[in-house]
């Protein structure tokens, strides 16, 4: 049981009776106890850049700013976080990171197993006064005002500008920008989003990924409640849809889809989709949806040329409040040039580096810090490349898979492409779920753990399982 109490009455009392609404000062108890653990240059880098979200049933969950954060966090200072929060919540007290990036969140015991649906986790958006609060699942960080004009972006901005400022009335209706990943797509997107809520705060107006779309789609045919859904997102006043690529192979979705396009698009709604590529190219979506993505401004983005990725980089390190010379700036921008998620993830790393060794930001670390990035590139692996190569290496049909067959080598086929799936890409349990005809997250864990442990325990088993990863790592490269 708990009970709303002052904030400053809380403060004084003994830990392990908050109210849900405290987690701010739950929160505020946990730095105090790590900030008498740790140097104060850790604690600043570390530790005060992290925000409370809220506190449910001992467990808190905090946002932080990427996935790089939680890595360090949790490899650095795991026993100090364990610590602090059975300290101040109690013996079953939780952390739940939930990442501003990706909006993935990570349960501090069981890191990447456990992520949750990711969407659940955005703040509150109030909309118009006299319209039913609703989520627009729309990050304040993504503003136009911190997009960096480049070559590659010109007339996507240009076009997302327009439309921020008068959505729904420019010859941008769809507008689909597409290229390739870290390229600032969904900064892009929600900036628009940002800019219509802040001019017009009475619009509706609601962001979403393509997978999680799928997710509330299915949940409302589960719970017959596909009129209410549909009737949801026809009354926006602009719709925008990142990652619209993952429609394919989805019929149902992108039939209803279909129908919430016509509406809105006819009664003059700003539509707003991203895409890895563009609309002709989305092989196996339906032909109908591909031509009325063409109906409006197709602009693509292009990475960034050096003089842009140099003021990305001046910018971020503003933002994260570090000076560095013109060298390194320089030297960071000649050697990560394809990705601005990279050039983001440099300078964290950066910070992380000097602050753990309490060493200055100087070219020899900034050397040693990009080759790492260079090294640890990951390759963009998805779910169905894996259900393929694993499929066609057990000798088992792709499709049978993905249906509710029971067949022991379909099992067995199924149950390892759901494990690498979770090894190999950052997908959620729900997601990886969807790929294989819409099971429930439950039953990917079974999957994961039932192949985690014939790994551990047959030879044979293993060696497949490495012949796979290879086969799969490599097929991508
Ligand atoms: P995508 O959706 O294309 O994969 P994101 O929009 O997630 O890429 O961008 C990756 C990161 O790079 C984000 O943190 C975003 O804020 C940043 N970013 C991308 N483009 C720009 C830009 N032009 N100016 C400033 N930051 C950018
Ligand atoms: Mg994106």
């Amino acid at each position: 049981m708990s009970v709303n109490v002052d904030n400053s009455i809380m403060q004084e009392n003994a830990p392990h009776d908050f109210s849900l609404n405290d987690y701010k000062v739950v929160w505020k108890q946990c730095l105090e106890f790590i900030k008498g653990n740790v140097p104060a240059l850790t604690y600043n880098t570390w530790f005060l850049p992290i925000k409370p979200i809220d506190f449910h049933s001992n467990t808190l969950r905090i946002e932080v700013p990427n996935n790089f954060f939680v890595e360090w966090i949790d490899e650095h200072y795991n026993t100090l976080i364990n610590r602090t929060i059975h300290q101040v919540i109690g013996e079953d007290a939780k952390l739940i990171y939930v990442i501003v990036d990706d909006k993935q969140p990570i349960i501090d015991d069981e890191p990447n197993l456990f992520s949750q649906p990711v969407e659940e986790d955005k703040p509150k958006e109030k909309q118009g006064s006299n319209e039913p609060e609703f989520e627009s699942f729309i990050n304040p960080r993504y503003k136009f005002e911190n997009f960096i004009k480049g070559e590659g972006n010109e007339l996507a901005r240009a076009a997302a500008f327009a439309i921020g400022e008068n959505p729904g009335a420019t010859s941008f209706n769809p507008l689909f920008v597409y290229g390739g990943v870290g390229l600032g797509k969904t900064h892009l997107i929600q900036a628009i989003g940002n800019k219509i809520i802040e001019k017009f705060p009475t619009k509706k107006v609601i962001y979403l990924s393509t997978e999680h779309f799928t997710v509330e789609f299915v949940d409302a045919i589960q719970n017959n409640t596909i009129n209410e859904f549909s009737a949801f997102y026809k009354s926006m006043d602009a719709l925008i849809i990142d990652d619209i690529q993952f429609l394919i192979g989805k019929e149902k979705t992108q039939d209803l889809f279909f129908h919430i396009f016509n509406t809105l698009h006819q009664s003059g709604k700003q539509i707003i989709l991203s895409s890895d590529k563009p609309p002709k190219d989305l092989k196996g979506l339906n032909e109908r949806l591909i031509s009325r993505f063409q109906w409006g401004l197709t602009a693509d983005i292009q990475p960034p040329d050096f003089e842009t990725r140099i003021a990305i980089l001046k910018n971020k390190a503003n933002n994260y409040g570090i000076t560095l010379s013109t060298e390194i700036f320089e030297f960071i921008a000649m050697n990560i040039t394809s990705n601005i998620r990279e050039l983001e993830g440099c300078l964290v790393k950066l910070l992380a580096n000097s602050s753990l060794s309490s060493k200055e930001i100087d070219l020899a670390l900034v050397k040693k810090t990009v080759k790492e990035i260079s090294t640890s590139r990951q390759v963009n692996i998805s779910i169905d490349y894996i259900t393929q190569i694993v499929c066609e290496y057990l000798k088992v049909d792709e499709n049978k898979v993905r249906e509710k067959n029971r067949k022991k080598e379909v099992v067995m086929a199924r149950q390892i492409a759901m494990y690498l799936s979770k090894k190999l890409t950052q997908s959620s349990l729900k997601t990886i779920g969807l790929h294989f005809g819409g099971r429930d997250h439950s039953t990917v864990i079974h999957a994961y753990n039932t192949i985690d442990e014939l790994v551990g325990n047959d030879i044979q088993i293993k060696d497949t399982l490495d012949s796979l990863r290879n086969k799969i790592e490599l097929g991508v490269a």
